[in-house]
């Protein structure tokens, strides 16, 4: 684990985040905000390459949760087949259109105790909906930002849990609205698993990684 970062380290390197992409967005694909959580539910351990290919048309026929039971489990099944745990995912989802529908007139509520109550929403999850649709400076930590945040020192940490929690409380107010982004975008694209482009890495002046790869 990399050494935890100064505040004037981490506020420059943000300050170079914003600077190159002031209006960092999501890659997951949606319309409203029940195709969101549903989208966000069917990513765990899938890509949004391959949740988008498979919602394109689901969400054409399936973009409110009336219209998902409306599809029935089968047909939903169909759509999603190609994602990783589609039964189960399928179910969830289903079953959380019938919530939907039953307790909150059709729409999504924007507590995250509520959002966390539905089948197939964890903590994760809720944490992006908060974030995408709802603008909130939540914190949503997936594999690309663990490994960003412990091999940069800008949010070192044991687990997930500790990882959401360093960011919390190390990165500056201003910047934690889009950090999420940020920060999920360059573990995707530049500080990579097996091989990170430290190279071409725009904060590896201050990045505390000690195996920076530059080939
Ligand atoms: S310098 Fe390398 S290890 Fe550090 S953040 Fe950039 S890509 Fe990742």
């Amino acid at each position: 684990m990399a050494k935890q970062m100064t505040y004037h380290q981490i506020v420059e390197i943000f300050e170079r985040f914003q600077e190159a992409e002031p209006e960092p967005k999501g890659e997951l694909d949606h319309t409203n905000a029940y195709t969101l959580v549903v989208a966000v539910a069917l990513s765990a351990q899938a890509t949004d390459v391959g949740v988008n290919k498979a919602t394109k048309e689901l969400f054409k026929i399936a973009d409110t949760p009336q219209k998902m039971l409306d599809l029935g489990l089968e047909g939903l099944t169909e759509h999603i087949k190609t994602i990783g745990l589609y039964r189960q995912k399928a179910k969830n989802v289903i079953r959380m259109s019938e919530i939907l529908v039953n307790d909150y007139g059709g729409e999504v509520p924007s507590s995250r105790a509520a959002l966390e109550s539905l089948p197939g929403v964890g903590r994760k999850t809720a944490n992006v909906v908060l974030n995408m649709w709802w603008h909130l400076p939540t914190q949503a930590v997936d594999t690309h930002i663990f490994r960003f945040g412990n091999r940069s020192g800008v949010a070192p940490g044991k687990d997930v849990v500790a990882v959401e929690r360093a960011i919390e409380d190390n990165i500056p107010a201003e910047f934690q609205r889009h950090a999420h982004h940020w920060m999920i975008l360059h573990g995707r694209y530049t500080c990579k698993a097996r091989k990170p482009m430290c190279g071409t890495c725009l904060i590896r002046d201050l990045c505390a990684f000690e195996d920076k790869i530059y080939d």
